[in-house]
């Protein structure tokens, strides 16, 4: 066999789970390295949060073009060149997986290429075209993320696509069919509408974006009916034919067989944990039915020295729950007493107008037996979301009745997604209605109806 290298810490896998870990345990002092088989950064950066964002900030400015006319502008002839949106996609991926990859080898971490297998508790083997190398390591974090989900009868292909598919093609779809109405699902498809392209989500469930309160998906899809997307609930997908330059989609709604014909079908079921396929079993590393890897408060599996993070563990498949995961491992492998505490993970959805929710919202604060206290405040009654044009949507603040200690904040409207770091900041820091309402806020920002919910909450609102 090869000669083994030495490494503190190996981590396996570049998402921002596994290149946040690497960079902490780094700054902690460890000899780090990290394994990719594919493109530094992972599914965030190459093929999921990012490119999708790109092409959603692409969609938002086209449509804003169209309508700036209210605002006195004029523009004539507003035209969408799709490849050269693409190329911006690109453009917004490279710099920040280049990015990436400066603060890897800033800090010291050896980037190896290729794809690990574990051999044991303190070894793994890293293959690539032209060799393989074995690692031996005190500690290892893994880090190897998840993929789409297949359904039966819905084979990957040219026209049927998975999430990196649809963020990859070469021409602008006339018509598209979503399968799955989950936040990746609702995101793709309203970015293609705004496009201008024909869309309709076929969704299991009884609605779409089950995750958020009803009230806040009752603006989304609002907003979805106006760029005419259709949706479709409790629609079981059957089948695809594929043709030449087209896909007809059989679904089954209350028993009724239809068919939908468009250039191209998305399916967005859901993404299972890369566990199956890196030597775990071996190790005796204890998983759950689902294939999660089983972690206690530091990321730690049974196997003492092997840590799991991100996407292959319990919880939310989110980026910033990745890397949250990461530093408390890496701080964890270094000996400090860092442990995670998922009171606060903020969950966004970048449709027009964003969806984003953290902590607990007023149903599942009473679930849990806390007596609630609630305010609502419309962006309509906010001066700065007047000036923006940005009128649909409201914040909500939930908190314990008997001292107004802040347990959760939801929000639909314009720039949610930043917004909610505030009643984050508030959960954490447990702060009270008193506080946020008390707090000077810039005017005239989106940020005051955060204040005023908490003022609407205890009774007192200036501005309603
Ligand atoms: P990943 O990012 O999946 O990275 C794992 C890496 O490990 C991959 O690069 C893979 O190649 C590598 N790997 C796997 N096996 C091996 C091996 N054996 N050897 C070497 N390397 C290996 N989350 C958000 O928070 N916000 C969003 O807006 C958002 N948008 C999304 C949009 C889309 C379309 C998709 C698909 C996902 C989105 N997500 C979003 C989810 C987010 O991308 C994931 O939660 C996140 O990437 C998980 O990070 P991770 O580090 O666990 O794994």
């Amino acid at each position: 066999g090869d000669f083994p290298i030495e490494v503190d810490t190996l981590v396996v896998g570049s998402g921002p789970g596994g290149y946040v870990a690497a960079i902490r345990a780094a700054q902690l002092g460890q000899k780090v390295a990290i394994v990719e088989k594919d493109e530094l950064g992972g599914v965030c950066l190459n093929v999921g949060c990012i490119p999708s964002k790109a092409l959603i900030s692409v969609g938002e400015r086209f449509v804003q073009a169209q309508e700036a006319d209210d605002m006195g502008i004029e523009v004539k002839d507003v035209k969408l060149d799709f490849s050269q949106a693409m190329k911006y996609k690109e453009s917004v991926v490279n710099r920040l997986t280049g990015g990436v990859e400066g603060l890897l080898k800033g800090n010291k971490v050896e980037i190896i290429k290729g794809e690990a297998y574990f051999n044991d508790a303190n070894t793994a083997r890293v293959m690539n075209e032209d060799s393989a190398q074995t690692y031996k390591f005190k500690n290892a974090i893994i880090a190897t993320g998840s993929r789409p989900v297949e359904i039966p009868g819905f084979a990957y292909s040219k026209r049927v696509l998975n999430s990196t598919g649809a963020l990859s093609l070469e021409k602008l779809p006339k018509k598209l069919v979503v399968i799955g109405g989950g936040y990746i699902g609702t995101e793709l498809g309203s970015a293609y509408a705004n496009l201008g392209t024909e869309v309709t989500i076929l969704e299991g469930g009884k609605d779409i974006l089950l995750g958020f309160e009803k009230q806040m998906t009752a603006i989304v899809k609002k907003g979805l009916k106006k760029k005419d997307v259709e949706i479709v609930t409790e629609a079981l997908a059957k089948g695809v034919e594929e043709k030449d330059d087209e896909v007809k989609v059989t679904y089954e709604v209350k028993g009724e067989e239809k068919t939908i014909e468009a250039d191209y079908v998305l399916v967005t079921v859901g993404r299972r944990p890369n566990t199956d396929e890196i030597g775990l079993e071996g190790v005796g590393i204890e998983m759950t039915d689902r294939g999660l890897i089983k972690v206690d408060k530091q990321g730690r599996t049974n196997v003492p020295n092997i840590y799991a993070i991100g996407d292959v563990v319990e919880g939310p498949q989110l980026a910033h729950k990745a890397s949250y995961e990461a530093k408390v491992a890496a701080e964890a492998i270094s000996g400090e007493k860092s442990e995670v505490d998922y009171i606060a993970i903020p969950a966004v959805c970048f449709t027009s107008p964003e969806l984003a929710t953290v902590g607990l919202s007023e149903d599942q604060a009473k679930e849990e037996g806390y007596e609630v206290i609630a305010g609502k405040f419309p962006y309509a009654a906010n001066g700065r979301a007047l000036a923006l044009g940005a009128t649909e949507g409201f914040v909500k603040i939930v908190a314990r009745k008997e001292d107004g200690l802040i347990l959760g904040g939801q929000i639909v409207g314009a720039n949610a997604s930043d917004m909610i770091s505030e009643f984050g900041i508030a959960i954490e820091a447990g702060m009270t209605l008193e506080d946020m309402a008390m707090t000077i806020h810039a005017h005239p920002t989106l940020g005051e109806i955060a204040m005023e919910a908490a003022e609407v909450a205890l009774g007192k609102p200036i501005h309603m």
